[in-house]
């Protein structure tokens, strides 16, 4: 593709710039041609890849429309008082380029997200024009996922949703008070509005799509949102119940978190020095994903005493070993929420236990050979009122068997190397 000088640079930083945003999952491909006579390879600026929810994997030109921020939030490279290089595309160029990468093969469709350039609105207005002309001038139908910019009016949110297929709305930091500590321009209620508007439209438009079959569309693949985990004191309780609520409340797709990447100093913020929390933000993704397919509420997570996810042990074992009193669960009675509370059984080994239940009862052996996965499962279950789990019922003595278990696993992937 012919790109000017200029137009590869803005590429190279506003594609570099997005890459802190996790509503999007990875970035950075790089695919080379290897086609007889085909042209052009794909760069890996500016390349992630999503999922959609058919369960594609779908490659996305990821970029920022501006780093060009008129904001200061504390934890963020584009802050206003950051000396960096700036850079902005106009709708027009980015528009362009998303044709010419689609063309080419590179890419399926476009994430599209953007610093506060000037005020909300006039953002907005950009990220809007980039869809217009995307689905009219160049009718391009591909999906697009957008930011919308907390804070812009409710008519210009609607506009750029009739276009879109996915957007999200940042809610960045779990509390009031942290956002005001770390970006101290963001409204709670300017993050709200725009979420609450984005539900009840798609609501809506279901609703619409069922009386009228060329009803007007809006965000098909609903709307998530990203919180940064680390940057302050808010404990996982709080990011947990707080996303239940946005879950329950706005019907949201998905709750991302940010591990904290520290690129600035401030004394609000943890040292330069800091690792970025990793794991905890793994364990925070396996009680997202209980919460959402595993009938878990956040609650169930956590006590008083603990508002951390453990770090040792998944959250779905912990909540076992907290609630010792409610095992073994008998493999041939329970139900179908209770199975998926047995640590290491999943909705596939749930369903089919189910399923083969209502022919005979299950065995020991026939679980086995449903291939279900035992390891973890058998200090929690009995199978026809009989418990295989080789220690006693016990939380420290199952947490010590398993300690054990993985350091045998170590062991012998060493012996293997
Ligand atoms: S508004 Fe967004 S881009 Fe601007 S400083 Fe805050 S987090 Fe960064």
């Amino acid at each position: 593709m012919a790109m000017d000088d200029d137009l590869f640079e803005k590429l190279k930083i506003l594609s570099d710039a997005a890459k802190y945003d996790v509503s999007c999952v990875s970035s950075g491909v790089e695919r080379k041609n290897n086609t007889v006579g085909g042209i052009g390879n794909a760069p890996a600026a500016g390349i992630c890849h999503a999922w959609s929810s058919d369960g594609r994997c779908i490659s996305l030109l990821k970029i920022l429309l501006t780093n060009d921020c008129i904001y200061d939030c504390k934890y963020c490279l584009n802050r206003v008082t950051n000396p960096i290089k700036r850079a902005t595309f106009t709708p027009e160029e980015v528009a362009e380029l998303t044709i010419q990468f689609y063309r080419r093969n590179y890419i399926e469709g476009l994430f599209l997200s953007s610093a506060v350039e000037k005020s909300p609105d006039h953002t907005m207005e950009n990220i809007y024009r980039v869809l217009e002309l995307l689905r009219y001038k160049y009718n391009f139908w591909g999906y697009v996922h957008v930011k919308i910019i907390p804070g812009a009016s409710p008519l210009l949110v609607k506009k750029t949703g009739m276009l879109a297929d996915r957007v999200s709305v940042n809610i960045e930091l779990p509390t009031k008070e942290s956002l005001s500590l770390l970006a101290p321009q963001k409204r709670v209620e300017n993050i709200l509005q725009p979420m609450s508007l984005i539900h009840n439209e798609i609501a809506g438009a279901i609703e619409d799509k069922r009386h009228f079959k060329n009803a007007m569309r809006f965000v098909p693949g609903g709307q998530s949102t990203q919180m940064i985990i680390g940057a302050t004191p808010d404990t996982d309780k709080t990011i947990l119940d707080l996303s239940q609520n946005l879950y329950d409340k706005f019907r949201m797709k998905r709750v991302f978190f940010s591990a904290y990447i520290p690129v600035m100093s401030s004394p609000n913020l943890p040292a330069l020095s800091t690792m970025p929390p990793l794991l905890r933000e793994h364990r925070l993704y396996q009680a997202d994903w209980l919460m959402r397919f595993y009938y878990f509420n956040s609650s169930d997570l956590f006590t008083e005493n603990e508002p951390n996810l453990d770090l040792e042990f998944d959250p779905k074992l912990m909540y076992a070993l907290r609630n010792i009193d409610k095992y073994p669960i008998e493999i041939n009675k329970a139900s179908y929420e209770e199975l998926l509370r047995i640590p290491g059984l999943g909705v596939t080994s749930a369903q089919r236990i189910i399923r083969e239940r209502k022919n005979a009862q299950i065995s020991y052996d026939s679980l086995k050979k449903m291939r279900t996965v035992l390891k973890r499962a058998k200090y929690f279950i009995t199978v026809k009122g009989k418990y295989y789990g080789n220690v006693k019922l016990d939380p420290e003595a199952i947490k010590a068997q398993i300690r054990m278990k993985e350091i045998q696993r170590q062991i012998s992937i060493f012996e293997l190397l």
